[in-house]
Parts: structure tokens; sequence; C-alpha cells
């Protein structure tokens, strides 16, 4: 049956394995609704700045996350310079056991006196201490030297302890496109919706003629690499373990809004769309776990089940009651102390005649609440109108209590 690519939003009956994030940085989010043509595209133009900027390279290094071909990249390949002597080069070899070694090229430099050759000198590096007789010996014949004239002088081995530099150019804005594609295919495959949405159109366009230029246009929050995009997330997502996120919420007046993070890499906000698709306070999180080797998923509500502990609530009480009817706080104490409604969250509130004059949830809505977020939990704190008597009736004594305020705490146990 043909089904419409997301890229190029032809109909096509073939369908490729996608990797949503690109493989080599460890990414394991594959979608089947790319053509191959698209596919193969992406890789090409889209994902590449991405998989080749130096950041990635480093990471990747650093992770030792191996490419398609099976290897590790060197960010450190290429030619250094001794910044005392230019002429002097040096090179990073990347050797089997992962780490690096530093490695100078043979130097060569043949002293003359009156057009006289006088001496040769040749530096070679320890790795190629056992060719420096071949070494001499190319470099005799290039000079018409026969071997016999010449009278073999010493060898001394030198620590070479100079400083070398190599500068390297950064992209710093194609990278983005790799980003952009990424935020498009999670919104594409997470909410329904969105695929007819004219930012989601434009997208697709920019993304199919890789169009570097437009890309602004819609990763425009951050710089891509300042990790504060992902802080509305930060009490439900574990920022020191190795994993990517993905999140998408509707953003006041930006609309939809898509987040990227890929762990100590970057990190980027994609405006995806005008329009808001989610409703308030309604979110996605994509989860690419480097350790497990896993993508996974959540709605804001599995990922609040999944991470918040049950509800602590406890009234406020009054210290003294005028009216003489508020017993000692240390009744409210008592590990026995219950009172209507505790149990379901449903508590009658009385007022100072005894006349129940609504339930619980009903005055937290009209009070003065503060909410507080801490690395723990939320912590939510109701203070009632200071002007009415509120109370609540104690089950086993009928006694009332009043109370000013009401708090819940809301503790993470888990993050993802
Ligand atoms: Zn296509």
């Amino acid at each position: 049956m043909k089904r419409k690519c997301i890229i190029c939003r032809e109909d096509k009956d073939r369908f490729t394995d996608e990797h949503v994030i690109p493989d080599s940085l460890g990414g394991y989010y594959h979608i089947y609704t790319v053509c191959g043509v698209c596919n193969s595209n992406l890789g090409d133009k889209v994902d590449s700045p991405l998989v080749n900027h130096k950041l990635s390279e480093l990471y990747r290094f650093a992770q030792s996350i191996a490419g398609k071909t099976g290897k590790i990249p060197n960010p450190f390949s290429g030619t250094f310079t001794q910044d005392d002597d230019p002429n002097k080069k040096g090179r990073l070899d990347l050797q089997s056991d992962g780490n690096l070694k530093l490695y100078f090229p043979p130097e060569v430099r043949i002293l003359e006196k009156d057009g006289q050759i006088t001496a040769i000198q040749i530096a070679v590096d320890e790795k190629d201490l056992k060719n420096l007789d071949n070494i001499a010996d190319k470099i005799l014949a290039r000079n018409d030297i026969p071997r016999e004239s010449v009278v073999r002088g010493e060898r001394t081995v030198e620590i070479d302890t100079s400083r070398y530099s190599m500068s390297w150019p950064v992209d710093v804005n194609r990278f983005k496109i790799g980003l952009l594609k990424i935020a498009y295919e999670f919104a594409v495959d997470t909410i329904p919706s969105y695929f007819e949405d004219p930012g989601a159109v434009e997208i697709s366009k920019i993304l199919k003629g890789a169009k570097y230029d437009e890309v602004e246009k819609y990763v425009n929050i951050g710089n891509g690499l300042q990790d504060e995009v992902m802080l509305p997330y930060k009490a439900f997502l574990d920022f020191s373990s190795k994993s990517h996120y993905l999140a998408l919420s509707d953003g006041g007046d930006l609309g939809l809004v898509g987040v990227v993070k890929l762990h100590d890499l970057f990190a980027v906000g994609v405006t995806l769309s005008k329009n808001k698709h989610l409703g308030q306070g309604l979110f996605h999180i994509g989860v690419n776990s480097l350790e497990n080797r896993t993508f996974k998923k959540f709605t804001s509500f599995e990922l609040m089940a999944q991470c918040i502990g049950p509800l602590e609530c406890q009234f406020l009480f009054a210290l003294h009651d005028e009216l003489g009817r508020s017993g000692p706080i240390e009744d409210t104490r008592s590990p026995d102390f219950s009172y209507e409604g505790k149990s379901n969250q449903h508590t009658p509130i009385y007022n100072a005649s005894g006349i129940h004059v609504c339930y619980l949830k009903d005055l937290v809505v009209s009070s003065a609440c503060d909410v507080v977020q801490t690395d723990s939990g939320f912590f939510q704190k109701s203070i009632f109108n200071p002007l009415q008597y509120y109370y609540i009736k104690a089950i086993s004594t009928g006694k009332m209590y009043r109370v000013v305020g009401h708090e819940v705490v809301t503790r993470i146990i888990k993050k993802l």
C-alpha cells in the first residue's frame, strides 16, 4: 500500500530504516516513514554536517562510538605544527587500543658548506628507528652520494617537549539542519495532527532540499549548544546519564516547540509550528540511552507515573482559635489523628458554626498558591483566606480543628 514519505511527501510503496538520531552519535530511534531516495539524501546533506562536526568527532572519540565503517573517528587527525618552528610537524595517531600517540614524520636537514654537503641530520620518531638505515639510503641516493663516503655520525635521543598546535575550522550553522531533522521526525512520528501543519510542510521542504539558509527560521531557540533549552524537563530527566533527550510541548505563544539535547553535545529548541498541538501542560519526551542502547517515548502522564512518588498532603493548623474550637496542635501530630476525607482527598470543610461550606479542592482553587520546584520535587502551598475561619472534623472525636492552609509535596523518586 502506498503511503506518503514524510520528507518528499510523495506516495511511495517502499520505505527504509531511518535513524532519527544518527547511529554514529549513538542513536537507537528508528522510523520507517522515509523513502529510500530521501533517506540517502538526508544522510549526505542533513546528517553529515552534524555527524562530522568537530564537536561530534570529539564526542564519538570520547565515547568510543564507531561509525558505519566500524572505525572511531580521530578528531586530532591532520598535522600539528611546532609553535617555535613551523617546519617541525607532528601528528596524533589513533592506536588500535583507542589511545592517541604523538608521531613525528622523519625530518631531514642537509648541511652544506661552499656547495658541498658536509652533514646530513635525520630525525625520526621512535617508531621509525628501525627504518633509519632505509631512510638514510634513500637520501644518499637522491643526492648522488656513495654510501662509502659517509662517516657514520652519532645517534642522539631527544625528547621533544615543545608545544604543537593546530587549528580546526568549526561549522557554526550547517549542523543545525541535522537537529531540525531530529525534532521534525520526532514530532511527525509522535503527534498525528502535525504532519499536515503548514510548519511541517515547510520544514520537510527545507530538509528535502537541504536549504541550510532557511534552517534558522525554525531552529531559533538557543545557539545550538545551550543546555538551558531542556530546563523545563529537568526535574524528570537525569542529565548526568549518557542519554540524548527529545521533547515536544506547546510553548506558550511560540506554538509547538521541539527540543533536542544530544548528551553533552548539542542542545537546541525548534519552533515546529505556530499552532498548538498538545494542550497546556502536556508534553512528550524521548529518551535515547547510550548505556542501555534503547530509545523510549513517554507522554507527560507516563513520565509522571514513573517519576513521581505518592502525594504527601498535610493541613496547616491555626495555633489558636478565639472560639475555642481548635484543639491543641499536639492532637493533629498524633499518628492516630484522622479527619473526614483524609483517605480520599475529598475533605469536607466547615465554618465556625459547624456548617459544611465546601470541599478542600474548592478551597485550594480559591487560595493563594505558591509552587516551589527543587531537585527533589515540587512543593505546593496554599494559604486560605485569613479573614475566613475554616475547620476540618476529626473522625473519632468529632472535634473541629481550624485550618489556615494546605501543603502538597510531590517527590521525584526516579529520573529518566
Ligand atoms: Zn521521500
